[in-house]
């Protein structure tokens, strides 16, 4: 068992003022110099462990960016108010106009609006490519082309990049890998494989109840640091910057995130494996079945398993809104989108979270009408649970 992400957030020692347990919120937008010589040495990044102004960065923000960086193994990190703040302004640092992304063309649906409509006003093109076949990644580099974009588990097929092979071929060819670990903390460690930038959308798992936006980027000293540099950092200068009071309760939902995951995880299990064993195509990249399985299987820390989120296909868009609105009737959990939350959310991909996507591309991806998608919930009786789910779909002749 590999428990190495959630020991390195265990392991952090971090009081508060008076001998709190818990850091101090900063409770401040800008911060006093003893010298106004030290202000302009600060203004020029010359002053380590000196604050400026609440956008650039504060004790809290820090606080929780060196836990997340702990998490993912990387030299450091920035938090952001949400994860599309963070995805963005690595996406706006690291290219100029010209430039070319390759991304995988199974992302999450506010990052494929952004690359598919957006960058392109700056001249900034994207190759939407199935990033399972790494022949089809390479074939798309161009002299042009920046970094590699892909999400650990996909969203919404939840298919598994391979992170090895990957790096390996951003690093033949002197590109960024640029990883979205929103699906998969703490099962998956992209920096151990070779991924030059991490990103979460904390608003999912990590923070895991559903009252706050969040996002963090983790990576090297240098590249944060020109992130969050003054004159030329998309942190600082498009300011999507997390507020301290939240930066301070995320930290604290982060401290339980293993058992979270623990449970996401042996709770999606369970019940991908029913509904398998029903015969509904099921996609979960713990079952044998999941063409990413043995790649997640030689990618994962083994103790956190293979994550809370799975989708079915139940044959058509009305069966899966029917499904979807007696499942909610029943308290068996939320029809809404996001992920991460103690009770099971569930929505239908292509109308909600996908719908950037045109119909055609969808069904070129697989996005079939019938897919409901599931966030698992944290259910302490998770066969109650199954056999809910169950009478609803004998009900409405889902089940044979
Ligand atoms: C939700 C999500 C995002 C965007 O995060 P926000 O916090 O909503 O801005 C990005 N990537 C993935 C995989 C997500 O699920």
């Amino acid at each position: 068992m590999s428990f190495k992400p959630a020991n390195n957030i265990q392991d952090l020692q971090l009081f508060g003022e008076d001998g709190g347990v818990n850091p101090s919120i900063s409770d401040s937008s800008t911060y006093t110099f003893l010298s106004a010589k030290t202000m302009q040495d600060t203004f020029d990044g010359k002053t380590d462990g000196c604050y400026l102004y609440s956008r650039h960065t504060s004790p809290s923000n820090l606080n929780l960016s060196r836990a997340l960086a702990a998490m993912e193994g990387t030299e450091t990190a920035t938090v952001y108010a949400s994860g599309m703040g963070a995805i963005t302004s690595v996406l706006l640092q690291l290219c100029e106009a010209e430039d070319h992304i390759i991304s995988s063309r199974t992302i999450y649906g506010g990052t494929y609006a952004f690359l598919k409509n957006f960058t392109p006003k700056f001249n900034i093109n994207t190759s939407f490519i199935d990033i399972t076949n790494t022949d089809l990644v390479e074939a798309a580099i161009t002299s042009n082309t920046k970094l590699i974009y892909c999400e650990c588990v996909s969203n919404p097929l939840l298919e598994i990049a391979d992170l090895k092979a990957l790096a390996k071929l951003a690093k033949t060819y002197n590109l960024k890998l640029v990883v979205d670990n929103t699906f998969s903390p703490l099962s998956i460690t992209p920096a151990t494989f070779g991924a030059d930038v991490v990103i979460h959308s904390l608003t999912k798992f990590i923070n895991g109840s559903s009252d706050t936006l969040g996002g963090v980027v983790c990576g090297t000293f240098d590249f944060i640091n020109q992130l969050k540099d003054v004159n030329s950092g998309a942190a600082m200068l498009l300011g999507s910057t997390m507020d301290s009071m939240r930066a301070a309760s995320i930290f604290k939902n982060l401290k339980t995130l293993h058992l979270r995951m623990i449970q996401h995880s042996k709770n999606a299990l369970y019940l991908a494996e029913k509904f398998e064993a029903h015969g509904l195509k099921t996609i979960y990249p713990g079952l044998a079945s999941h063409p990413g399985h043995h790649i997640y299987k030689t990618q994962m820390n083994t103790a956190f398993g293979y994550g809370g989120m799975l989708t079915i296909d139940v044959g058509s868009f009305e069966k899966a809104n029917a499904l979807m609105e007696l499942m909610q009737h029943k308290n068996i959990g939320y029809l809404a989108v996001s992920l991460g939350f103690y009770k099971t959310l569930f929505s239908a991909p292509g109308s909600s979270t996908s719908s950037e996507i045109p119909i055609s591309e969808q069904e070129d991806m697989g996005l079939t009408n019938g897919i409901i998608r599931f966030s698992i919930g944290l259910d302490a009786d998770i066969e109650r649970t199954y056999k809910m789910i169950y009478n609803c779909m004998k009900e409405l002749h889902i089940l044979k």
